[in-house]
């Protein structure tokens, strides 16, 4: 029987994640069956992931990187699941709301359904950023969490991080900042958007994206322990006394090729590939706006142009995996495998298919 391959990728413009740097990928592969949900047991993976949480902790600014809070989640998901937990079982009211912008994540649906939170989301400005003072306006003393996105999904766009965190805390509520696809390109930017920032209690930031580390790899920083610690429950059949993760075991794989990657990447690697790809998309936007179609701006390495939809398709039957924003835009990633060549290939076939 021929072996199933795995799909190239050549025309991928719609995924945030990329190909694994090499020393991830067999990083990977040596620690495929070591559980970090384990640590006692499989020891060296879980050193491995203290140095994980080390290097995402120096990306983002944290206080104390050598003994930041964190750990290595299955996802963005997880991760901002955590986040809406956490908050949600340190707050001190019966019923609890976390307000975000509109363009947060959908993982903020599945928390609050998850968590039986209220999830108040609060409409964008006119380039698609949270707006403080309507953040404000939503928020009351019910409100466990305000959500900031540093990076959105749809346009990459980075919220007003310092001015949400000082709405968080004048209502007493918990800062989370979601830069999971966003997080690996921003330090080599000069968005507010870390630890340092702004008042940030927690933090989701992706190794499985611009990390360039094999699925699955996501992350959940926190500023204080306290915000790991309300995560905790007692593991009556293990060594170590309590487990913080939502899931039990792990992949060891997205351990260990997130530490080989930012050894290999953190930081040099890291901002060429994040400066190309903010090239690279700024040279589609033009590209686009030069064919005559409305284009948003990128910010972040995210493209999103309105293609009508007959050359949408016609762009999917020749086998590039483009996708759509909820308002209908053509919308492409820049990731790193997205180089230059993609794209004129890409423009090529659009000139070709468009009416
Ligand atoms: C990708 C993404 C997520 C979800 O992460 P998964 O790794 O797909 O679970 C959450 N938030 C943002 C901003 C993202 O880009």
């Amino acid at each position: 029987m021929q072996q199933p391959e795995p799909q190239s990728f050549e025309r991928v413009l719609s995924s945030m994640c990329t190909e694994p740097h090499p020393a991830a990928r067999a990083a990977a592969e040596r620690f495929l069956a070591s559980n970090p949900g384990d640590p006692a047991t499989y020891e060296t993976i879980g050193t491995l992931e203290t140095r994980a949480v080390e290097g995402l902790a120096t990306l983002t600014d944290h206080p104390d990187p050598a003994d930041a809070a964190g750990y290595v989640t299955a996802g963005g998901t997880e991760a901002n699941i955590q986040a809406v937990r956490s908050a949600r079982n340190r707050h001190t009211t019966d019923d609890v709301s976390v307000v975000a912008p509109e363009s947060v994540h959908f993982s903020f649906h599945k928390a609050a359904s998850l968590l039986d939170v209220e999830l108040r989301t609060v409409p964008l400005d006119d380039d698609y950023r949270a707006v403080p003072d309507a953040v404000a306006a939503a928020a009351d003393e019910s409100t466990a969490l305000v959500v900031g996105v540093a990076g959105s999904t749809e346009y990459g766009r980075v919220d007003p991080i310092p001015a949400l965190s000082e709405v968080a805390s004048a209502v007493g509520a918990r800062f989370h900042v979601d830069a999971a696809w966003g997080g690996f390109v921003l330090p080599f930017t000069d968005h507010a958007w870390s630890f340092a920032d702004a008042a940030v209690d927690t933090l989701t930031i992706d190794p499985h994206k611009f990390g360039q580390a094999p699925v699955p790899a996501g992350g959940l920083l926190a500023r204080e322990d306290a915000a790991l610690d309300a995560l905790a429950v007692d593991t009556p059949y293990l060594e170590t006394r309590s487990q913080a993760t939502l899931t039990g075991t792990r992949s060891g794989a997205g351990v260990a090729g997130t530490v080989a990657a930012l050894d290999a990447l953190w930081p040099d690697g890291y901002r060429s590939a994040a400066r190309r790809a903010i090239e690279n998309a700024r040279w589609l936007a033009s590209a686009l706006a030069d064919r005559g179609y409305d284009v948003v701006e990128p910010t972040l390495p995210l493209v999103a142009a309105a293609v009508p939809t007959p050359t949408f398709e016609r762009l999917r039957e020749r086998g590039w995996r483009v996708s759509r924003t909820g308002a209908g835009e053509l919308r492409v990633v820049c990731m790193p495998h997205v180089t230059r060549s993609v794209l004129r290939a890409f423009l090529d076939d659009l000139d070709r298919v468009r009416g």
